[in-house]
């Protein structure tokens, strides 16, 4: 399966906070002027700000989901402000709501599965031709059959299926469940912060509808909310680019000098590299490289006593640990150094899959044989009188990890160690 990242739910939790704030704010009762000004702007602030944030970092697809958002809420925020005004609905409400229920999800599922991959003129072109058909189309037919129109539009089609609590016309939730699962799928195939902030955003506006003419502001504060979700998510994304690396999935070198301008007065360095990698990679091939680079880099985030990891770049990795101390850290060095070395990585060959089960089972025994293991070698420092800043004790970590490499590597060395003070586990051991 083609899943470039684990399913995370910091992906969703930007978007799910959104949602939670505009549900609230849609319950509250009585708002005062100051809320209620807001509340009329705020959508087509977000498409404004949200619109040029996208088109600044070049993102159509957000661009037009939240354009899409936008004209529904145009829409139908004319119809609500007449009911609010009049205290009936006009004599339109009916179909251009059905309309948007019916087309709202249709064409938010659309470009949120329509991937980014032609030129980005052409690009946009095509799915403002997409919009302007769907559009023009609704509208030529709402203008020219408004009665035809709303019989097709309310008609039950499915009486078994209907239940009393569907407040939105029949054919609007076949439309809702197709998006979600489309968008499930995707975000399955690809977790990325878009890919949630997309579901979340459906969500919310399959929300929206019942409530559009029951709760007042529900309209602008939950179209607002989404258009938000999908502007945050670029903003997500954003970060991700510029401070993970995409191979491992740590944080990468611009997040580790980052991180070195706020350290504190007590913290600890280590710098890790592979040990032989490139004998490795001449052995197995570039793509186990990478395989084993991602699988080193997943045991390293999980070292234990505070530390935290980061792709320096190549096969090294740094590993901070604030607030602590050389004692401190060493043995948790030494017991990532260890798992690391003895972990069996099972080599994934995609094009040697056995075609049945027996030839499977034969094939065990060999499969056995194309597993591998790596070791690393560890360098560490603490900040001391004499290397003062981050800089120089990420050096002199650098200094004891050549060490480590002249003592044999698969240890771990501390600044200022010589050779037979070398920290083996073995030797601990025994
Ligand atoms: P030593 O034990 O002294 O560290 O030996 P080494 O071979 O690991 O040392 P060296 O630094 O000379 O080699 C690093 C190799 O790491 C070179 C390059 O082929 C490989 N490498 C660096 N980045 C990547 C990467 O992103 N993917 C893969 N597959 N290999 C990488
Ligand atoms: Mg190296
Ligand atoms: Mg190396």
């Amino acid at each position: 399966m083609p899943r470039s990242s684990a399913v995370h739910f910091s992906h969703f939790l930007p978007s799910l906070l959104l949602l939670l704030a505009g549900l609230a704010a849609a319950y509250v009762k009585d708002l005062n002027v100051f809320f209620t000004s807001l509340f009329n702007v705020l959508p087509t602030l977000v498409l404004l700000l949200g619109g040029a944030y996208c088109a600044v970092y070049r993102r159509q697809r957000e661009l037009f989901l939240m354009v899409t958002v936008y004209i529904a809420y145009f829409l139908l925020d004319t119809q609500t402000d007449y009911y609010r005004d009049n205290g009936r609905v006009r004599e339109d409400a009916a179909v251009v709501f059905h309309l948007c229920c019916l087309l709202l999800p249709l064409l938010f599922g659309l470009f949120a599965a329509w991937q980014e991959r032609t030129h980005l003129f052409q690009d946009m072109v095509a799915r403002f031709a997409v919009l302007l058909a769907f559009g023009s189309v609704a509208l030529g037919l709402e203008q020219s059959y408004p009665q035809a129109l709303l019989n097709w539009l309310a008609e039950i089609r499915w009486p078994a299926l209907h239940g009393s609590w569907m407040s939105l016309i029949q054919l609007s939730y076949p439309v809702f469940f197709a998006a979600f699962l489309l968008l499930a799928i995707q975000y399955w195939r690809s977790p990325r912060p878009l890919h949630a902030a997309q579901l979340v955003g459906l969500l919310g506006l399959f929300w929206m509808l019942p409530k559009t003419f029951i709760l007042p502001f529900t309209l602008n504060i939950m179209c607002s909310q989404v258009m938000l979700m999908i502007a945050a998510a670029v903003a997500h994304e954003a970060y991700q680019m510029a401070f993970r690396d995409e191979l491992t999935g740590l944080p990468g070198r611009r997040a580790l000098n980052e991180r070195m301008q706020r350290l504190g007065r007590n913290y600890v360095l280590a710098m890790t590299d592979v040990d032989h990698f490139k004998k490795f990679n001449d052995t197995h091939g570039h793509d186990v490289g990478d395989q084993v680079l991602r699988l080193v880099a997943s045991k390293l985030s999980k070292v234990t006593g505070g530390g935290r990891a980061y792709r320096y770049g190549g096969e090294e990795f740094a590993v901070v640990f604030a607030g602590k101390t050389l004692d401190e850290c060493m043995p948790h060095l030494e017991m990532i150094r260890e798992i690391i070395a003895t972990y069996n990585i099972q080599l994934r060959n995609q094009d040697n899959r056995p075609q049945d089960d027996q030839q499977g089972r034969q094939r065990r025994g060999v499969a056995a044989a194309s597993s591998v293991s790596v070791t690393i070698s560890i360098g560490v420092a603490e900040r001391l009188a004499e290397h003062r800043t981050p800089e120089e004790v990420l050096k002199a970590a650098d200094q004891a990890l050549y060490s480590a490499k002249g003592a044999g590597r698969n240890c771990v060395m501390a600044f200022g160690q010589n050779r037979r003070g070398a920290v083996r586990m073995d030797a601990a051991a025994g």
